[in-house]
């Protein structure tokens, strides 16, 4: 049953591509979730529900048995699209960081996805910045998940709401009969509402902190910022920069790209319909088994 309706949404998507199945020189799966790398299957998401025997690789290998198939987080096949095309030409190292609901990230070393041994590397929402700080779902403290994500933010402007700080996030929602959004946030910190730009300060903050980590640990070029949270706008990513710049080695001071993602349409589908196209042809690396 399932495996019918996987590869029936595919020839069906096919079909309204108008794409001939015969030209196909493979498929890349790009989920938002965790990466079996060594059984191809998805270990979990928090985004898309999934069972924890899901076998839709197989079911996608068995009925396009000629062509690569690959699959993948949906991070790393961002992180490549910004390379390809977002970033000027020769960029080698780069880290996509896409910050929602949780935060994902794609890693790209020597020009090439690093996945890590298991397909973990890249899960920054888990890298702690405060080792006191609150319990995160993974069992660690402090994780820039629990710490800066789109809910978090959320929930420290609630929480200041409720203990009766004066913001104009406040006046929007009663107007509106709305939930607090990005979009409102982002209103109120260009009206320049304290506690909105406090709490926008704070964040950015402990996201350079947490993303200095990284630049420490690899040394990218650039770092690329998706997701919801661009929503924000400059006011969120000039104070990541500056307190980036604030806390960086020498050689490193304005050296580090850092923006938001500028790529327009699906970067995951970009991103990894490149990565097959850059890789096809090479003897090996798709063919016997997928390898990154
Ligand atoms: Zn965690």
């Amino acid at each position: 049953h399932d495996q019918l309706c996987y590869n029936l949404t595919l020839e069906k998507k096919l079909i309204s591509l108008n794409i001939d199945e015969n030209k196909l020189f493979g498929i890349c799966l790009g989920v938002p979730g965790l990466i079996d790398i060594e059984n191809n299957r998805v270990t979990t998401s928090t985004v898309i529900p999934i069972d924890d025997n899901n076998d839709f690789y197989y079911y996608i290998k068995n009925r396009y048995n000629d062509i690569p198939i690959l699959l993948g987080n949906e991070s790393w096949f961002s992180a490549y699209a910004e390379k390809e095309f977002g970033s000027g030409t020769n960029i080698q190292n780069l880290i996509f960081i896409d910050i929602n609901i949780g935060v994902g990230a794609g890693i790209i070393l020597n020009g090439e996805i690093f996945t890590g041994s298991r397909g973990l590397a890249g899960e920054i929402g888990h890298i702690s910045i405060d080792m006191n700080g609150p319990r995160c779902k993974c069992g660690n403290r402090g994780c820039i998940e629990t710490m800066v994500s789109i809910p978090a933010m959320f929930n420290t402007l609630t929480n200041n709401i409720v203990s009766g700080r004066k913001t104009l996030v406040k006046e929007i929602i009663a107007k509106n009969h709305d939930r607090i959004t990005v979009e409102i946030i982002r209103e109120a910190s260009l009206k320049k509402d304290e506690l909105v730009l406090e709490i926008l300060d704070d964040s950015a903050r402990k996201l350079a902190f947490g993303m200095t980590n990284i630049i420490n640990l690899l040394n990218p070029e650039v770092i690329v910022i998706g997701g919801e949270i661009t929503k924000l706008g400059n006011v969120f990513l000039e104070r990541i920069k500056k307190y980036i710049e604030d806390i960086q080695l020498k050689p490193n001071k304005d050296k580090i790209q850092i923006r938001y993602s500028s790529l327009k349409g699906n970067t995951v589908t970009l991103g990894g319909a490149k990565y097959v196209l850059d890789n096809i042809f090479e003897p090996g690396i798709l063919l016997d088994g997928i390898r990154f």
